[in-house]
């Protein structure tokens, strides 16, 4: 928010008004200075939740012309169940041009502008009544299908609609929580290959050149997810691996690198598979085209610009690619369960999404370059969040921010991994994976919340997490430790004082002092209760060395240790 200029003049050196003016200017100043922190306090970012109607399937058909520069014709037809009685249908819909509206094949009227498309049902609809709602457009849409040219000059076709951008080309329900099963017949000339979600159940030649290919995602997944691919691509089928059918869709320069390059898939989907459930869908595309993101995580097509880029240096041993590459295949694959089969409730929920990709690439660079790998990955994770934090003090859970690509921030990613690796910790392997199986079973093909993954993880565990959920999720910022210790020979021993000196409320997480005597060690947990915590360890020789969580189990800072 800006304030008025009429306060300052051109130089901006001295306030160019009376003293009476001056005094009002001022009142003015203070009145506005209190709307925008009141504002801030309780601006609650308004979400399109479902409440009195949802879609059930989109059956969504594109014609595209010769340049793929344009929708030629478009048709997409929603089945919608009312939960209310309903007089119009309200969708998101953004500014192609309408060619007609039918409810249950008979023209309706309608109303279009500002990215909103209502529709006047003929006769009031009932509670638990269904509709089919068609939609005939075309036109170029302004973003959402992005029409382009791939790195060979060709041109492509490719969806890119997260957070809420597939209402350019989609008339939708445009919310992550409005989840529904999706057809696409995609017409392209006989030059170009198609890849949507789910399977492909046919290719139809038309007289025309053109074809008709049909994809079929049987089951719901999130608005954001829903995508076509239209390209001239080189498809390749790697052989020899098991599991779900997995294919390759890249530029033709890029054929030759495409096998080594998405080496990490396979095992990717492998791992994931054992640790967390069955693969959720019916094949995997993995698709290098545009998109304004590194990768996105569309359902059964992740698309993702690879190949582009320089590596970061790092080489995985396994894979004998740059470890980015690997944790970005592994972070989209790791989406495919968290995110587009169980999805956030809402945008506050969004480190359901991103902090479990994230941590389960962690998790497989672990499993596939080793320890040293993956707490390198924790580490750097870590920095990159105090980085953010000394920024932007805000909890994971926002509720606030208004502009849905600010969510993509460290605290939804790089924090909400280490809110699994310290769950993790504290819960032990065994439960904290039941937890994390029971969790996606309750929620497949559906939406969670925080709340969701709480209940799960405390009935796997039988622990009570409120604490650990209030401060981590629904509170700001991470524990800063000062650590002093003294050693005396009467009582013999050590005196450890650990004190926390962020700003904001205690951590109670246990913490680990090891007490390093030569060559031995002995560790002690510290339970904090206070932001001070003093505890004396026996110890018959003076330490050469005190260390805390060196397993790096917590997301903390030392700021310094200190012998007094
Ligand atoms: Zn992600």
């Amino acid at each position: 928010m800006k304030l008025p200029r009429v306060c300052r003049d051109d130089s901006g050196s001295h306030l160019a008004f009376s003293s009476g003016s001056r005094r009002i200017c001022l009142q003015v100043l203070l009145l506005l200075a209190t709307l925008l922190v009141t504002t801030q306090v309780f601006a609650v970012r308004r979400e399109r939740l479902i409440t009195t109607w949802r879609p059930l399937h989109y059956s969504v058909n594109v014609t595209l012309n010769e340049g793929l520069s344009e929708i030629v014709s478009a048709q997409t037809a929603v089945e919608v169940l009312a939960l209310k009685k309903l007089e119009a249908i309200d969708f998101d819909f953004g500014d192609l041009t309408i060619d007609r509206v039918e409810i249950d094949n008979s023209p309706v009227r309608f109303s279009h502008r500002h990215g909103s498309l209502v529709i006047t049902t003929p006769r009031p609809l009932n509670a638990g009544g269904k509709v089919t709602v068609t939609i005939t457009y075309h036109g170029k849409p302004k973003d959402g299908l992005i029409l382009t040219r791939d790195k060979d000059g060709r041109p492509s076709a490719i969806g890119d609609n997260w957070p809420d951008r597939v209402h350019h080309w989609i008339p939708s329900f445009d919310h992550p929580s409005a989840k529904a099963s999706v057809t696409f017949n995609v017409t392209a000339p006989t030059s170009q290959l198609v890849v949507a979600n789910g399977s492909l159940d046919r290719v139809e030649s038309l007289p025309n050149g053109n074809r008709v290919w049909t994809y079929n995602e049987t089951v719901p997944i999130p608005p954001y997810c829903m995508i076509i691919a239209v390209g001239n691509f080189a498809l390749l089928q790697p052989l020899g691996v098991s599991g779900p059918r997995l294919s390759y869709y890249v530029p033709q320069s890029d054929s030759h690198v495409a096998e080594k390059g998405f080496g990490a898939a396979a095992p990717a989907l492998h791992m994931f598979s054992q640790v967390v459930a069955p693969y959720p869908y019916e094949k995997l595309a993995l698709i290098v085209g545009a998109t304004r993101f590194g990768g996105m995580e569309n359902s059964s097509a992740i698309v993702s610009t690879l190949f582009s880029r320089n590596g970061d240096g790092n080489l995985s041993q396994t894979f004998g690619i740059p470890r980015g590459t690997v944790s970005l295949i592994a972070h989209e694959i790791a989406h495919q369960w968290f995110g587009d089969s169980v999805t956030e409730s809402t945008w506050s929920d969004l480190w359901l999404s991103e902090g479990f990709a994230t941590y389960f690439a962690g998790l497989f660079l672990q499993k596939h370059d080793g320890e040293a790998a993956f707490r390198d990955y924790m580490e750097s994770a870590a920095q990159r969040y105090f980085d953010y934090e000394k920024k932007s003090l805000t909890p994971v859970f926002d509720r606030n921010t208004e502009n849905l690509f600010k969510l993509l921030n460290p605290n939804n990613y790089e924090k909400g991994a280490w809110l699994l690796h310290m769950l993790r910790s504290r819960l032990g392997d065994e439960q904290f994976f039941k937890g994390l199986k029971a969790y996606f079973q309750a929620h497949k093909n559906s939406v969670a919340s925080t709340e969701d993954l709480r209940a799960a993880l405390e009935k796997a565990s039988r622990k009570n997490l409120h604490t650990f959920f209030a401060r981590w999720v629904y509170d700001s910022g991470h524990p800063r430790y000062e650590l002093a210790w003294s050693w005396s020979k009467k009582p013999r021993g050590v005196k450890v004082t650990a004190t926390q000196i962020q700003d904001g409320n205690v951590f109670t997480d246990p913490v680990e002092i090891v007490i390093v005597v030569g060559n031995s060690r002995q560790t002690i947990t510290l339970k904090p209760q206070s932001k001070q915590t003093v505890q004396f360890v026996s110890s018959a020789l003076e330490p050469t060395e005190i260390q805390i969580d060196p397993r790096g189990l917590i997301l903390k800072e030392v700021v310094g240790i200190k012998r007094r």
